[in-house]
């Protein structure tokens, strides 16, 4: 028993990894409009056809030394980042639900978050075309997946995940509104209010509150780090999707469980 646990791990794991792999296809073809199916991998410096046992990954990138086969051009090690964090989300997720409904929806939820993170670092653009299906996606599994929610039944869940849409949306809208009449310029872009509503369709309102709270802090202090280290100048936009995306993740890690006395289903 102990063995097939493990197995089970392992597996859930590569099933992440091999996701966090289709993720990077995304991360760099979504925002070039470019198909993500055809033509198979190529070595964006060269453009040479990347074999398949240069594509396994983790291992591929490991013994390539981050560097293409043919013309030695570096591959980014966030190649490798992005397939790793996907593995670990994954095998959490299977930790916490087993092979289950949940299982399926959250990771379909988590890969939406790690997509839209890294095409806002590279372009300060969420898109839509992740984020729309995303609110609805989350919404659908909240009303037709029995367990979605504790203790709730349908017209709960359907309730708990559209508060969460219109809060998620609403909240940094106003939030966006009030930044433009403080500081004259865009404070939000209207990527950050879509992405949140989509973080509430899946986690219910809620969970919108945590994935604020700690996005607003992550968010100023990693900034202020950044500056601290002329890494970022104080007048530089700074993209938000990837500290709503990091509280979305620490909101999840509450979902089941209390947050300051208060029950997050
Ligand atoms: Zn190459």
């Amino acid at each position: 028993m102990l063995f097939f646990g493990l197995m089970e791990k392992i597996l859930a794991f590569i099933f992440g990894l091999a996701w966090g792999s289709f993720a990077n296809v995304c991360i760099y073809r979504l925002p070039r409009g470019r198909s993500l199916v055809m033509p198979g991998s190529q070595c964006p410096a060269c453009g040479h056809a990347i074999p398949w046992y240069d594509n396994i990954p983790l291992l591929s990138w490991l013994i390539l030394r981050g560097k293409c086969r043919f013309c030695q051009a570096r591959i980014s090690g966030r190649y490798f980042l992005v397939e790793l964090m996907s593995g670990c989300l994954f095998l959490w997720l299977f930790v916490r639900y087993g092979f289950s409904w949940q299982f399926l929806v959250l990771a379909i939820f988590l890969l939406s978050l790690i997509i839209v993170s890294f095409i806002d670092i590279d372009t300060y653009l969420i898109p839509d075309v992740i984020v729309l299906p995303g609110i609805l996606v989350g919404f659908a599994s909240a009303a037709l997946v029995s367990e979605f929610f504790q203790d709730m039944n349908i017209v709960g869940r359907i309730i708990y995940s559209g508060v969460g849409i219109f809060a998620g949306g609403g909240l940094l809208w106003l939030i966006g509104i009030l930044g433009k009449l403080a500081y004259k310029k865009d404070a939000m872009g209207g990527g950050d209010v879509k992405l949140l509503a989509m973080i509430g369709a899946y986690l219910g309102w809620k969970s919108v509150l945590i994935t604020i709270f700690f996005a607003a802090l992550l968010g100023s202090i990693i900034s202020l780090v950044l500056i601290a280290m002329k890494l970022k100048k104080m007048d530089d936009y700074i993209p938000f999707g990837p500290y709503l995306a990091l509280g979305a993740v620490l909101a999840l890690a509450w979902k089941g469980s209390t947050f300051y006395g208060f029950y997050i289903p």
